[in-house]
This record gives structure tokens, sequence and C-alpha cells, in this order.
């Protein structure tokens, strides 16, 4: 064929977590002897209550189409969820079920971005949000949170990074990879920039249950935003669902009206079972989330103690989420054993991968080459092997 294909998706990366994770469980199915902290996948089991009510949904026969913006009952308890703990007021025609967080942020530039926008993203970002704002026919504005500010952007720089051409800000908080949370005063001065401004906010929310010596607030929760900001979340950390792909976004009435939309002619809506299982994920209790978040700060504890042996600048203390971003630039210009040099994270991560069987994915991925990003969201056997391989790896560069 000749026919050129799409240029809008040549330009866009294919994503460098996935495809560590990827190349992790292919080595590890080769019999390969690997210990894999890219995916930032919850190693729990998906609590039973939820597997239940799927069951309950499939021989109840809930396996037909619904609206595509979701079962009313589902939506209804989104917003129940939503009013209760965020003190926000979105209706449950507002609220659209995904399939997952992923196509929820995808939804949310959908409805917003025209060829040419500006869209802010606070780096370090997760690594889908340049790639989808480009895919949209965007333009991704990075705006740097310092490490001394634990990688935050400032309300100065927000202002700074704003023109007539910006169409909105891409919030991530807390932030995969930095594990950084924003405080209520830190997120009510962003507000006042945004509102000035008149931009809107793309939140996303989804390890709002994972702080740790902090408090979550969601940014719509400030004066004059609830009306210019679409809440992400979903179920894939929280409730260890990430294969069952089910999310949300919780939007402006208009915006939800186009995202219903969309959502109709692209996917018509997440798995109908999903739905279900997400009503059970929100009717159960919070053991099991207060559980794995003892769990993960437990995990992060040992993760910055180790870190701190082994590394030469101090890591920045993740305060939410369940990843390590680890400085290594201290390394960078060493040689490997067989004489190649480390030029930056993504030869480092190589290395570790070939040498020690550590799959870890490079900082480089996030907009920060000068870190190394670790997932604890892994057993403490892993935990303490992963750290054993890293420190080895460190000690063997000359
Ligand atoms: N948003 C952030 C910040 C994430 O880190 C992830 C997954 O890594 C997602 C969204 C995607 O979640 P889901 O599995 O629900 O699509």
């Amino acid at each position: 064929m000749t026919r050129p294909l799409s240029e809008r998706t040549q330009n866009i990366a294919a994503s460098l977590t996935v495809a560590i994770d990827t190349l992790a469980k292919q080595m590890i199915a080769e019999g390969k002897d690997v210990v894999s902290l890219g995916a930032g996948e919850p190693d729990f089991a998906t609590p039973k209550p939820i597997c239940e009510a799927a069951c309950k949904a499939i021989h109840e026969g809930k396996t037909r189409y619904t609206p595509p913006v979701g079962i009313l009952e589902v939506r209804k308890a989104v917003s129940e969820k939503l009013a209760r703990e965020n003190g926000l007021h979105y209706k449950p025609e507002q609220i659209i079920m995904t399939s997952g967080a992923k196509h929820a942020v995808f939804n949310s530039l959908a409805a917003l971005v025209n060829p040419g926008d500006e869209v802010i993203v606070p780096a370090p970002y997760w690594v889908t949000y340049p790639e989808l704002v480009k895919w949209l026919g965007g333009k991704p504005v990075f705006v740097q949170g310092k490490r001394e500010n634990d990688f935050k952007i400032t309300a100065e720089q927000l202002k700074a990074a704003c023109n007539e051409r910006t169409k909105a800000i891409l919030l991530n908080n807390p932030c995969n990879p930095t594990g950084s949370v924003y405080s209520k005063q830190e997120l009510a001065a962003l507000a006042r920039v945004i509102v000035a401004e008149d931009i809107y906010c793309i939140s996303d929310e989804v390890y709002e249950y994972f702080v740790y010596d902090t408090e979550f607030t969601s940014a719509a929760a400030f004066e004059g935003m609830e009306e210019r900001t679409i809440v992400i979340n979903g179920f894939s950390k929280s409730h260890c669902m990430t294969g069952w792909r089910i999310g949300y976004n919780a939007a402006p009435a208009p915006i939800a009206k186009i995202i219903g939309k969309i959502q109709g002619q692209a996917t018509h809506h997440p798995s109908n079972i999903a739905q279900y299982a997400a009503l059970g994920a929100l009717s159960m209790g919070m053991e099991s989330v207060n559980a794995m978040r003892a769990a993960f700060k437990k995990r992060r504890d040992y993760m910055l103690e180790r870190a701190s042996k082994i590394l030469k600048t101090p890591a920045n203390a993740p305060q939410g989420a369940f990843y390590l971003f680890a400085p290594v630039s201290d390394f960078y210009g060493t040689k490997t054993p067989s004489g190649k040099t480390i030029g930056g994270s993504v030869e480092l991560c190589q290395y570790l991968l070939e040498s020690e069987g550590l799959a870890i994915v490079p900082g480089a991925a996030f907009g920060d080459d000068s870190c190394v990003r670790f997932s604890y969201a892994a057993s403490d056997e892993m935990l303490q092997k992963a750290c054993d391989r890293f420190e080895r790896g460190l000690k063997n560069l000359v």
C-alpha cells in the first residue's frame, strides 16, 4: 500500500510504561528471572464483593447494551460518592462511565481541544497526557514542577504559562510518577489562576485514596471550579480492577453531553458487567481500600529507607500514589561492566533490565530524565529483591 496512514497517529509515541511492562512479562514467560516494578498495578486481588456483583450481573442477564453514558444506578452512586467524599455537586446526568480512567482522559481532551489549542501539562507528567493532547491536534505546554517544591507547579508558574490559546490544564493529584500531593492551599492558589484565566481544568484523581501524610482535596472543590472542571476517576487503582476497564468522567453539563456523544460513536459504553462491578465497589465500604493504603505506606517507607542508602541524592518522599521517583543522574557518565556509557535514564533502565533483571521506568518517559520510577505496588519480597538488584547494578557502574 502506498496511501499514507494517519499523520496524527504517527506523531504520537507508544506508552513506554506499557512497553516495559510487556517486555518484562515476555522475559518472565521465557523463563528469565525478572523483577518488574514497571507497571502501576496493585498486586492485590479484586475484592470479593466486586467479583460477586459482577457474577450476579451475569447471572441476571445484565449482558446487553447499556446507554452510552452508562447505567443510571451506577452514575447515581458515583454522584453520591462525589458529594459525600469530595463535597462536589455533579448530578447523575453529569457522570459518564468510561472504559477506565485513561479513556476518561481521552474523552475530556476530545471534548475540549481544537487544533492548535494549548493544554498545560505540569511535568513530570503521566506518559499518556502529552500524547493524547498531540493526537487531538493540540499542543502540550509543559510547566516544570521543581524538585525543591516536591515537583509541584506554583500558581505563578501556571499564570506565566497561560495565554489566549490556552484551553485547559491537566492536573494529576496525587501525581504519577512523583507521588506529590497538592495541599488545599496550593490547589486554592492554582484554582484562582484557572478561574481568572478562564480555562478548563481536567483533574485526574485516580490515586485519591492513596495519600499518606496529608489529606486529599479535589481540584473541583474550589469556588468557580466545578463549572470548569472535568473530574476523572476510576476503580483500577483503588479497587484493584485494572483489567476490568472501568472509570468515569464527572463534567459540567454541556461537556458531559458532548462526552456522551463521543462515547456513543466510539465505544458505545464500558462493559455492562464492569459497570455493575463498579456499583459493587461503590457499595462495599472502605475496609479494603484502607488496608491497601496501610500496606502501600509501609512499602513506601521501605523504599525510601533503601533508596536513602543507595542513592547519592536523596529521593523526595512521595505523599501519595504508589511510586518512588528516584534521582539517578549522579550515575550518568559512568560505564557498565561491558563498557557502555550510561548517558541518561533510558540507558540506565536498559542496563538494569539486561544485567540485573530489574524492570523500572526511565524518568525520560515522564518528562524528567534525571530520575527513574519504581512502582511499589508489589509484594514486600519483590520490593526487597528489586532494591537489592538496583543497589548491585549501581555498585557495578564505574
Ligand atoms: N491516570 C493516571 C495518573 C494513571 O497513572 C493511570 C494508570 O496508570 C490512569 C489514569 C489509567 O487508569 P485506568 O487503568 O483506569 O485506565
